[in-house]
């Protein structure tokens, strides 16, 4: 009888951290909310409805999408220092929810959400650029993470590899390498920003051409901008024409 206490007992503890985990897992890592309505895969409604996406209708600078108060040929940035891409759009504001569930994946562990990123990604490139460049790209380029961390997991890289897979644009991996450890570029002026990033990336030597590739450059954030504009300088150097997108900008 004593024997059959302690299996029911071991049974009904083991059921308790199945119910447990499974609560856990289910919950939104934004709010802690359960995850009950159709579609809530990661993150609930109601904190998905909170992100402040840039908007296609909304006056925007066309080269680098910086949300403008009115219509306007381009922001003063691009104006003054024109940046040598094409065209850069982003997915949302790099605040609030969206710059918590990109800190959530990138730094707190949880991977489920790099589906939700990877869906970012196929969202904007459809919007915003898919129906201005018929012809598509030849790569997918994603701007390399610090030296130090190369060899460890990328979490960005991830989700490139999904929008990659699910867009069937290759992904050039490891092409554009970054060869010196810079400073964090928020915080920096301009010209510290251009120094910190000086020779701080560089193509792979091969055998392979970029002239004439259409290539589509990657990052998940755009902060001053200098880090994308820095790795297409050096795309375009050889020939590519370079159109850049990241999940969320810093306004
Ligand atoms: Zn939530
Ligand atoms: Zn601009």
């Amino acid at each position: 009888m004593r024997r059959m206490n302690k299996w029911f007992g071991g049974v009904f503890k083991e059921l308790m951290r199945s119910m447990r985990l499974s609560i856990f897992l289910c919950q939104c890592p934004l709010c802690g909310k359960d995850l009950v309505l159709e579609g809530e895969e990661s993150v609930c409604r109601e904190c998905l409805g909170k992100i402040s996406w840039i908007d296609a209708n909304a006056p925007v600078c066309p080269v680098c999408s910086r949300p403008l108060g009115h219509e306007s040929e381009r922001c003063g940035e691009c104006l003054t220092a024109p940046p040598l891409f094409r065209k850069h759009v982003s997915y949302g504001r790099y605040e609030e929810e969206l710059r918590e569930i990109i800190l959530r994946y990138k730094y707190g562990g949880v991977e489920k959400l790099k589906h939700l990123l990877a869906g970012f990604y196929v969202e904007v490139y459809q919007r915003k650029i898919s129906m201005c460049e018929p012809q598509g790209f030849d790569f997918i380029i994603p701007v390399p993470p610090d030296t130090g961390r190369k060899r460890e997991f990328n979490p960005v890289l991830e989700i490139v590899k999904i929008f990659s897979k699910r867009m069937n644009i290759p992904l050039l991996h490891e092409y554009l390498v970054k060869v010196k450890k810079t400073l964090p570029q928020a915080g920096l002026t301009r010209s510290q920003r251009l120094n910190n990033l000086n020779n701080a990336f560089r193509l792979k030597s091969s055998s392979f051409s970029l002239k004439g590739k259409r290539i589509l450059l990657t990052d998940d954030v755009y902060t001053t901008g200098t880090t994308i504009k820095k790795c297409a300088e050096l795309l375009i150097a050889e020939g590519a024409d370079v159109v850049a997108m990241t999940l969320a900008r810093s306004i």
